[in-house]
């Protein structure tokens, strides 16, 4: 818990609240917004609101004041959770793990960065080179991944557009030696299509406004993101941020990371080949279908090192296997030959990101790393990943990421009572059960094999003939209509947000959420034709033929279907999970104080929104369940000596132990308290106010 400042920033931890309820959680958020305090405690959790304004908080004094102290001893910031992290797995040799939540524009990202840079500020003391440079490209990365899998959104100017979860690996010192990225789920449907307001992936207007004349000569494009349908469709080409400095920063980067000018290239002719197939068009003279768009295919063609004809012919034809054995081509009606087209598109983008990934992966990855001689390789997790989703309008991305928030939530609370109750037990102290809500059960409506909604999905994905949406849908009433945390229709036929044949919805812990099932089972399913693969597996340019594998096929080989995308999320997030499990975990959660992007504002009702659906009261109360307060019998007596006629000035009992035992009973706080072999653990924080009240009396 932290130092007790004055109350007039509020209340800097949650268990200090009077009673826990919304009224009095709100308004202490609200007076520590308004006064500059956008971090709160809830024990080891650290709740941030968005300040939407430069803050003089992370500079190197308060670096310096938080390095190597314990949680309480200094008001609540990141840096107190970076340090605890980063002291468990120092100290203890423990593998920790950050976790930072919150929804879109709620600073999750920043909050990463501060975190990382943290991390880097306070290792490698005698500045080796090695170790300067893993940490270099480790900070470097994000820029880059912030090109590539950020977009400006309605919500948010730099939204995350997949969710990251980065290891960063240490020795016996204590200082990085490399790390890893996974990243999940990128938003590959935003390559082609943007809302109103809204802009495609960052790094294609980088391209465009930073990119010099001949380079952009050279790769077909011209420097106007308004003249291409991939990056215009939102109207809004402009973005807070500069492109042109940034696609100087991200070149930079790159650089440092060690892509070579090849590869670099090769990045570009990937980016320009999307923008010119956006402007592809199909024309049907009622019996074939043609292309329009002058010398783009032949641009395509060169800017992907293959053939110009077999370009033309993937767009407009496909290769089918007959019963007979026989392979032949069928030609694509306008509708399936765009379609074709945008699912390249997004597929080229989808491959490029994860190579990215990868190609960063290979750098920062732990080399020669003998365990024998350095000593245990130890870990911190860093996690920013898309928080829970509830719009107007909900499909299957947002059917995804809740899946994926009631896997974190589960961790989450699992993980709370874990470590509380491993305290208890390291100190002694009986452990007393506290009842919470179990979302097992949600869980397993979405994940259980044969039984929940992905199977079901994946079901009709596989099934030959036309399944629609709705067919799947009025399988999964018939299947889940019993389900209490599952709505059908049937069970509302007076709500009006539920349509027939059109919506389900789920009892989220964070609330209903009504998805509409259109378009789920293709995004499902989220066909390429292998035509593509071939082309870009045969492809002269060795950065996308190495990105395309699955292209070395035959199309009488391919016999298995690929995995589904949400049995590909599922799996990942399951594995996600597992990773989080065994580690130490530190939790930041982020809440966004406005819409309008307003260092002033906090509007109670988007507030306590997010602190419902986040669970911060139950994380409260089971904070509080248990003991709220604890402390090394030293410290708490250093503080509190002056409160007892026996202990001040100095004591002259056996231990410090019984020096607190003899404060306890003057003020007869016995009942509120146990007695842990390192520690006092205090139930209410009352005692605590009146012992803080009467020390501040003196
Ligand atoms: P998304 O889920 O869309 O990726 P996010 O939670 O990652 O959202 P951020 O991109 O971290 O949100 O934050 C949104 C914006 O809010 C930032 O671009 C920045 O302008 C502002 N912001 C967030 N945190 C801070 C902070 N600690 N100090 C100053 N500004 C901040
Ligand atoms: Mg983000």
């Amino acid at each position: 818990m932290a130092e007790l400042e004055g109350f007039e920033y509020g209340k800097s931890d949650f268990v200090l609240l009077d009673e826990v309820t919304m009224e009095q959680f709100l308004e202490n958020l609200k007076l520590r917004f308004e006064k500059g305090r956008i971090y709160t405690f809830i024990g080891e959790v650290v709740v941030s609101v968005n300040p939407y304004r430069q803050m003089d908080i992370y500079g190197e004094e308060a670096v310096g004041a938080y390095r190597g102290r314990e949680l309480y001893e200094n008001p609540p910031h990141l840096y107190a959770v970076a340090d605890a992290a980063y002291k468990a797995m120092k100290r203890r040799a423990k593998d920790t793990c950050i976790v930072i939540s919150g929804e879109s524009g709620a600073g999750k990202t920043e909050a990463s960065k501060y975190i990382m840079q943290y991390i880097a500020a306070i290792t490698n003391p005698s500045q080796r080179e090695e170790v300067e440079s893993v940490k270099n490209v480790l900070l470097k990365s994000n820029c880059v991944l912030e090109a590539f899998g950020n977009a400006k959104t309605n919500r948010n100017d730099n939204s995350s557009r997949f969710g990251k979860y980065m290891d960063i690996n240490f020795n016996f010192n204590g200082d990085p030696t490399g790390g890893h990225i996974n990243n999940y789920l990128l938003e590959k449907s935003r390559v082609i299509q943007q809302q109103e307001g809204e802009r495609n992936f960052h790094s294609f207007y980088q391209l465009l406004r930073g990119g010099s004349d001949d380079l952009l000569n050279s790769l077909h494009l011209n420097n106007d993101p308004s003249e291409y349908l991939y990056t215009k469709q939102g109207s809004s080409v402009t973005s807070s941020s500069d492109d042109r400095r940034s696609h100087r920063e991200v070149m930079r980067a790159l650089q440092v990371i060690g892509f070579s000018q090849e590869e670099v290239n090769s990045i570009y002719k990937i980016l320009s080949t999307i923008l010119l197939l956006g402007n592809l068009q199909f024309v049907s003279d009622g019996e074939s279908v043609e292309l329009v768009g002058g010398d783009t295919v032949k641009h395509i063609a060169e800017l992907t090192s293959s053939e110009e004809e077999s370009v033309s012919k993937t767009l407009l034809y496909r290769t089918v296997a007959t019963g007979g054995g026989e392979v032949i081509s069928k030609g694509h009606s306008e509708q399936e030959a765009s379609y074709g087209r945008d699912a390249f598109a997004k597929a080229l983008y989808e491959r490029l990101f994860g190579w990215i990934v990868g190609q960063i992966n290979s750098v920062i990855e732990v080399k020669n790393y003998n365990p024998a001689l350095h000593g245990k390789n130890t870990v911190i997790g860093v996690l920013d990943i898309y928080g829970f989703e509830i719009f107007d309008n909900n499909s299957f991305e947002q059917f995804c990421i809740n899946y994926c928030n009631e896997k974190l939530q589960q961790l989450f609370i699992e993980l709370i009572l874990r470590q509380e109750q491993e305290e208890y037990h390291r100190e002694g102290i009986t452990w007393q059960h506290i009842d919470y809500f179990n979302n097992q059960i949600i869980v397993d409506l979405v994940e259980q094999p044969h039984k929940g909604i992905i199977s079901i999905l994946d079901e009709a994905c596989l099934t030959v003939g036309k399944v629609t949406d709705t067919v799947c849908l009025e399988s999964m009433n018939n299947k889940l209509g019993q389900h209490p945390h599952y709505t059908s229709r049937k069970l509302c036929p007076t709500d009006k947000s539920m349509e027939f044949n059109r919506h389900f919805r789920i009892r989220h812990y964070a609330g209903d959420v009504t998805y509409s099932v259109e378009g789920f089972l293709d995004k499902n399913k989220d066909p390429l034709f292998q035509d593509f693969k071939r082309l870009m597996y045969n492809s002269s340019d060795p950065v996308l033929k190495d990105m395309w594998p699955d292209g070395k096929l035959g199309i009488t080989e391919v016999t298995k279907r690929p995995l589904t995308a949400a049995t590909l999320f599922k799996n990942s997030i399951i594995a996600l999970v597992d990773k989080l499990a065994c580690k130490e975990p530190y939790y930041v959660r982020c809440i966004k104080p406005n819409e309008l992007k307003s260092p002033m504002l906090f509007d109670e009702a988007r507030c306590q929104h997010q602190v419902a659906y986040l669970g911060l009261l139950e994380n409260v109360r089971v904070r509080r369940a248990g003991f709220a307060y604890r402390q090394p019998y030293e410290r708490f007596l250093q503080r509190y000596k002056m409160t007892c006629e026996y202990t001040w000035p100095n004591h002259l009992m056996a231990s410090d132990r019984e020096a607190v035992e003899a404060i306890i009973v003057q003020h007869s706080f016995e009942e509120d308290v146990a007695y842990g072999h390192t520690k006092l653990f205090v139930r209410t924080p009352r005692s605590l106010f009146s012992l803080e009240q009467e020390r501040a009396a003196l």
